[in-house]
């Protein structure tokens, strides 16, 4: 179906942080899928894992068990808050379990009315009926009938509306600790501890959905640890999987404590080729000094920019984000600037509130930052807004 304005671009190979067309024409690739492929293209680790994955048993169900899935989710809750795992195949499905754990929880503890999970203006959860409510952006219900129940929204960052929001029905607060799709906004260093103060004061989950943030993405493994804040409940996909589809819903046992047997499920979810690649991914992310380095290769990117904005103040209001999650905000339409990158052969992604969106691979080097700076430059000398 139309549901996408693509790019006239295919690719046919990829290397680091490097895509390649059939012309041989080559693209230095800071979108990532999407802060999808987190160690870059063709990386020998991941191709390893699949490769030998590929060989094993593609697929049994969850009513075995799986070993890389219980590796995985082992990992995952060692280095995290989490005591426990459900596995889906993206980030909706991940956003719709931390939905209904937090749902089920109240509901275990005798209180089922407490269904209602309150979110934040320009939030982004995902395009499932439920995950759409949760996001509650008009554009993307338009024409999708009557709105999933169980959402009240507040301003982000808004503490006052938030409390008067909370009503005996009130289930969970549910964030994106730095909000990727509406343009990269990172929240005041206060939000994130109140939330936590509120959520344990009122009895209510908090969720954070890492969905693009988590996974290395900022510096650290997830981006909530900068504020030294946990959650309840936790979302994780795009990075997890290298380019692999997986997605994760990480819980402590407290919060998860409804989720018994036979009540959530996936035919795919926690699948062995994608648990094998996950599990690599992680392996690599966690290296003691892979962190230091995605946070050194982001304070240089960031450095960059700065100086860039400062040439082109004319065009970029703001530079925003954390680690190698950042984005240029412009001041005329970011598609422009998105368009005479691609002609300088580099891949960015558009975002809210007139972002681009710089998400390069975890992997790049002091040698493609100097390279991505240098084509930003001269795409913004190109644009007139
Ligand atoms: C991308 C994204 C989702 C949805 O993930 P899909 O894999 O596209 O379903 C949910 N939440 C956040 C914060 C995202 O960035």
């Amino acid at each position: 179906m139309p549901t996408y304005a693509r790019a006239d671009l295919e690719f046919v190979r990829g290397e680091g942080p490097y895509l390649f067309d059939a012309d041989g024409q080559k693209y230095l690739d800071f979108a990532s899928g999407i802060a999808v492929t987190t160690l870059g293209h063709n990386h020998p680790r991941l191709v390893a894992a699949l490769k030998s994955a590929s060989e094993g048993v593609w697929h049994t169900s969850n009513l075995v068990h799986i070993p890389t899935q219980e590796a995985l989710a082992a990992l995952l809750v060692v280095n995290s808050f989490a005591d426990t795992v459900f596995f889906g195949n993206s980030g909706a499905e991940a956003v719709e379990c931390c939905i209904k754990v937090a749902r089920k929880y109240h509901s275990a503890n005798g209180h089922p009315e407490r269904f209602r999970i309150i979110t934040f203006g320009s939030a982004f959860h995902g395009r499932t009926l439920a995950t759409l409510a949760a996001g509650n952006q008009a554009k993307h219900l338009d024409g999708f009938g009557p709105k999933v129940d169980g959402f009240d929204q507040v301003p982000f960052g808004d503490i006052a509306a938030l409390e008067a929001a909370i009503t005996p029905a009130t289930a969970a607060i549910m964030v994106e600790p730095i909000q990727g799709e509406s343009g990269i906004r990172v929240p005041a260093d206060t939000f994130l501890p109140a939330l936590r103060g509120i959520a344990d004061r009122e009895g209510i989950l908090l969720i954070f959905d890492e969905v693009q943030s988590g996974v290395g993405r900022t510096g650290k493994l997830f981006a909530h640890e900068h504020w030294g804040v946990t959650p309840d409940v936790m979302a994780v996909a795009k990075a997890l999987g290298g380019g692999l589809p997986i997605g994760a819903c990480l819980a402590t046992e407290q919060a998860a404590q409804g989720m018994v047997a036979g009540t959530h499920g996936s035919t795919f979810g926690g699948n062995p080729l994608s648990t094998a690649v996950a599990l690599a991914v992680l392996e690599e992310v966690t290296k003691p000094g892979f962190l230091e380095s995605v946070e050194q290769a982001g304070a240089l990117l960031r450095d960059g920019l700065e100086k860039l904005k400062a040439k082109h103040g004319n065009k970029i209001t703001e530079v925003r984000g954390k680690g190698l999650f950042l984005g240029l905000q412009c001041t005329g339409e970011p598609g422009v600037v998105i368009d005479e990158l691609r002609r300088h052969g580099m891949l960015t992604v558009i975002a809210g509130d007139n972002v681009v969106r710089l998400l390069p691979p975890l992997i790049v080097t002091e040698e493609h930052i100097a390279e991505a700076l240098s084509k930003l430059d001269q795409a913004l000398s190109a644009t007139s807004f």
